[in-house]
């Protein structure tokens, strides 16, 4: 059974009615520069700890065609929906490879985006979210279809398309992915990042402020596209010196701690990576394969190695691995596999951080589809 794209659009027009009846929240803006991008403001509630859910690797939008497909989506549904009953986050994070477009045989690919930030929409919690490699691939046409069984009969499910044109699914662009979430949302507050790191789109930094004292900030979180899918895997140095540029304008003497996300990790993390189990100073409680890395660095884990602000890294990527490592002045840290899509086993979940001001700390720990909680790590000492 496939997914028809009009089944789809009704379960996205669904949520519309739902967001009609939230408050959107008008990220609030501080920047001292005129010339570059203001930085948006998240609110926190006075003396409450500020709460964060990543979700990686959702993987919506796979093998559509199939029976498997869709019944994966509805299962990663049910784990964010799980977790964002179980901690009730001030944010939500979504880590990269929100969909794999390589599976998807529709002109836009935003259709199965939406569907990702619905559980998070629907309960009118604010998030942002960076790309990882599979959200802007074009589509792979799986070999198989060439053979006896043939192609399946929804192969092209494009209103008045036929297999030129339309058909050719060359992927949803980043860009386009990006615009779409943002003009369709007040809950998010994901940015375009500047032009000039082209073709990285996922650039941008926010600003965590008690709502009641917007000028004293809790902290920075900082958001980078690691590329892939229709780019190498890469962090240039045109990225590396934005966040040289930007932290030393808005943070100019550290005292702010920052907190860092993309998608694919560094080559930082095969240094600190254990070899079997997840010994201490570790924390974490899978460790099933090994660093998936970048394929070039251009120097931005040794800009922030040189930032005493720079707390911890967070990336997904890879499935099999959920720990949290030391390395220098700072922790590198796996979020956890949320999504029913993308490959592996390994049970459903989602890495928490919890940001308190009073006094000062930022935890760490893994819920679990079944509401386990597990590797509470403090990541400020
Ligand atoms: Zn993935």
């Amino acid at each position: 059974m496939a997914v028809s794209p009009s089944a789809a659009r009704v379960a996205v027009l669904s949520f519309a009615f739902l967001l009609l009846n939230l408050h959107p929240i008008s990220p609030a803006t501080v920047g001292s520069d005129p010339d570059a991008s203001p930085v948006k403001r998240l609110p926190a509630r006075p003396g409450s700890p500020f709460k964060i859910a990543l979700f990686a690797d959702l993987h919506f939008g796979e093998d559509a065609w199939t029976d498997w497909g869709p019944r994966q989506d509805v299962n990663s549904v049910c784990v964010m929906s799980t977790v964002l009953d179980d901690e009730v986050p001030d944010f939500v994070v979504y880590l990269g490879d929100v969909i794999t477009a390589n599976n998807i045989m529709i002109a836009n690919a935003s259709l199965y985006w939406d569907q990702a930030l619905s559980p998070t929409r629907s309960r009118g919690i604010p998030f942002a979210s960076v790309f990882g490699n599979h959200d802007d691939a074009a589509f792979e046409w799986p070999l198989e279809w060439f053979s006896a069984p043939g192609i399946p009969p929804v192969h092209c499910a494009v209103a008045n398309s036929s297999f030129s044109g339309d058909c050719s699914f060359s992927g949803t662009h980043r860009l386009q992915l990006m615009t779409n979430e943002i003009e369709q949302y007040a809950l998010s507050y994901s940015s375009k990042g500047p032009k000039d790191l082209w073709p990285s789109i996922s650039n941008y930094v926010l600003q965590i402020s008690p709502m009641d004292n917007p000028l004293s900030p809790i902290a920075y979180l900082y958001f980078l596209d690691s590329g892939g899918g229709s780019y190498s895997e890469v962090l240039s140095n045109a990225q590396s010196e934005w966040f040289k540029t930007r932290s030393l304008e808005i943070n100019p003497d550290s005292r702010v701690p920052e907190l860092i996300f993309w998608h694919i990790p560094s080559k930082a993390y095969k240094k600190v990576a254990p070899w079997s189990g997840v010994p201490k100073p570790c924390v974490g409680s899978i460790n099933k394969e090994t660093v998936a890395s970048q394929q070039a660095e251009t120097g931005i884990m040794e800009i922030l190695e040189k930032r005493p602000s720079v707390k911890a890294v967070f990336v997904g990527h890879n499935h099999g691995l959920d720990w949290c490592c030391p390395s220098k002045n700072l922790w590198l840290c796996y979020a956890r596999h949320t999504g029913y899509g993308g490959y592996g086993d390994w049970a459903r979940g989602a890495r928490i951080i919890e940001i308190n001001q009073h006094p000062f700390s930022i935890k760490s720990w893994i819920r679990m589809e079944n509401h386990d909680v597990h590797s509470e790590v403090n990541l400020s000492s």
